[in-house]
């Protein structure tokens, strides 16, 4: 019994703690890759490592065949103070302007001498020795360690493989370097018979030219991507037309598709702490209709100017369909706008009320599987677009930033299952964009009637709907399937697992 228990592959994940979507499907890998027998340690800060217990404890095993394996949650202090910042400032939505976005960098780095100094037990009893390492992508310092410790790493970049597909040919091929303007679209034929068309604007933050997070930061992410092992991703293979496939020939480089990971538990509400927040859309959206509610949210972090977002709002509110608006950073916003949002919606949840706005957190997977649900207005975000591939639901996107407009061709063009706003620029500042100067008068990208265009298009009854309809649910039925026992997911874990035996 001891020996077996000793001989359990050992992988010790380390999420990037900037945000609380790379944590999250984290976490949710460290109770697949337990549920499949591994023993696994998840590092991360104090404040995030209270979200990961709180999920690992709410897991259930997808699989029973190997018997789930333990999981620790590891909390190593993430040194704030020292670069500056406000002690527990241990996320990006936790800053108070854009400007400490290169302070945090440096907190991070703090913060990856403290997991070294734990993972080799400096001062303490040797600890176990990872198997093998599977870090989010900023954690560059992992590939000190990891030669230290003399083991194998994977990145988990918590991009979906098109996306990342994509980047890879970007930076081979530097399309964009050919282009007159920021806004000239380009081609990126990584994926035939699809065209992608990108503008320079709209390229993930690794082919910015002014970037906030440090000179060599970037080029550290890619140096760091070149020297991985392989990638883990948040995807599985029957969804992004041989996208996972195709990066492993670009990169020679092992890709191996886990997901979508959020399926390892059932969507039920996140309990912890059960917001009044969360139970108000839950006892809101059983009062409605099958499929007629439009769910709007754009993130963990997403922000819109205020002026944008009266536009939105204004198209919201207008809309034939009720719908459920997650508004973050609403604290910040303009004394109008508040006051708007005051007037035209329902803070409260109102059983007949038409437009209810949440403020707090919500629990988007119960929200997204819930059946009144229809359709949903997303920034594209990968874990957002994952977790509505597997509940099903149709998208409107409105990219913000990131590898975000890349994942809006995926969603309309290559899986037929969306409608595009139409958004051409990035949102800038998105961490403080709400308290945004020029305020609700300033001029907005999209207007109220390009929403509601594009809304009437999501929730369209007629055969073009339809047909959405139809394609997100089989799309559902196969994420389900990935990870089923001898789905591809379920496979590759096992694959992934075994390789450390
Ligand atoms: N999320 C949530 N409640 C919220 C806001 C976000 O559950 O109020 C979760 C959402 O389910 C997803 C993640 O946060 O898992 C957002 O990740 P995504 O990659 O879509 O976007 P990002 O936050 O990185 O922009």
């Amino acid at each position: 019994m001891e020996r077996q228990r000793a001989a359990k592959p050992h992988f010790v994940l380390i999420p990037f703690t900037g945000t609380i979507s790379h944590v999250i499907p984290m976490a949710d890998l460290g109770c697949l890759l337990a549920s499949h027998g591994a023993e696994v340690t998840i590092i991360t800060t104090p404040v995030n490592a209270a979200i990961v217990q709180s999920r690992v404890d709410r897991a259930h095993p997808v699989s029973q065949s190997h018997g789930a394996a333990a999981i620790t949650v590891t909390a190593v202090p993430f040194p704030a103070a020292d670069a500056g910042l406000p002690e527990g400032c241990e996320r990006m939505d936790l800053l108070r302007s854009q400007d400490e976005v290169p302070r945090f960098f440096v907190a991070n780095r703090g913060f990856g001498e403290a997991v070294a100094r734990y993972c080799l037990g400096v001062g303490e009893a040797p600890r176990r020795r990872p198997s093998c390492i599977i870090s989010g992508m900023c954690q560059t310092w992992v590939l000190g360690l990891a030669r230290e410790l003399g083991v194998p790493y994977y990145v988990f970049h918590g991009f979906g493989a098109f996306a990342l597909l994509c980047i890879e040919y970007l930076y081979k091929h530097r399309p964009h370097e050919a282009v007159a303007s920021a806004d000239e679209l380009f081609d990126v034929p990584a994926l035939p018979p699809f065209r992608l068309r990108l503008s320079r604007r709209q390229l993930p933050p690794h082919f910015l030219p002014a970037t906030s997070v440090g000179g060599n930061a970037l080029q550290g992410i890619r140096d760091f991507d070149v020297a991985a092992d392989g990638f883990v991703v948040n995807t599985f293979e029957e969804l992004e037309s041989g996208s996972a496939a195709l990066l492993a020939e670009a990169t020679g480089k092992k890709v191996i598709a886990v997901g979508s990971v959020s399926l390892c538990r059932s969507p039920s509400l996140d309990p912890q702490p059960m917001s009044s927040d969360a139970r108000r859309c839950m006892a809101w959206l059983d009062a409605k209709e099958p499929t007629s509610v439009v769910y709007v949210s754009f993130g963990s972090v997403g922000r819109m100017p205020p002026a944008q977002l009266m536009q939105l709002g204004m198209a919201l509110v207008s809309c034939s369909s009720p719908v459920l608006w997650l508004v973050k950073g609403a604290d910040s916003l303009p004394d109008d706008v508040k006051e708007w949002l005051r007037e035209n919606t329902d803070a409260d949840g109102v059983a007949g009320s038409k437009c209810l706005v949440v403020r707090g957190w919500a629990p988007q997977v119960a929200i997204l599987a819930h059946p009144a649900v229809g359709g949903f207005m997303t920034h594209c975000g990968w874990g957002s677009t994952l977790e509505a591939v597997a509940a099903g639901v149709p998208m409107a996107t409105w990219p913000f930033f990131a590898e975000q407009f890349i994942n809006e061709q995926l969603i309309v063009d290559v899986l037929g299952i969306g409608v595009s706003v139409g958004v051409t620029k990035p949102t800038e500042n998105v961490l403080t964009a709400s308290n945004t100067a020029g305020g609700s008068e300033a001029e907005a990208e999209v207007g109220m009637e390009q929403v509601k265009k594009a809304l009437d298009m999501l929730m369209d009854q007629g055969p073009k709907g339809e047909e959405r309809r139809n394609k997100a649910h089989e799309l559902k039925l196969k994420a389900k399937g990935a990870l089923e026992k001898g789905g591809s997911s379920y496979n590759n874990l096992e694959n992934l697992i075994q390789s450390f035996l």
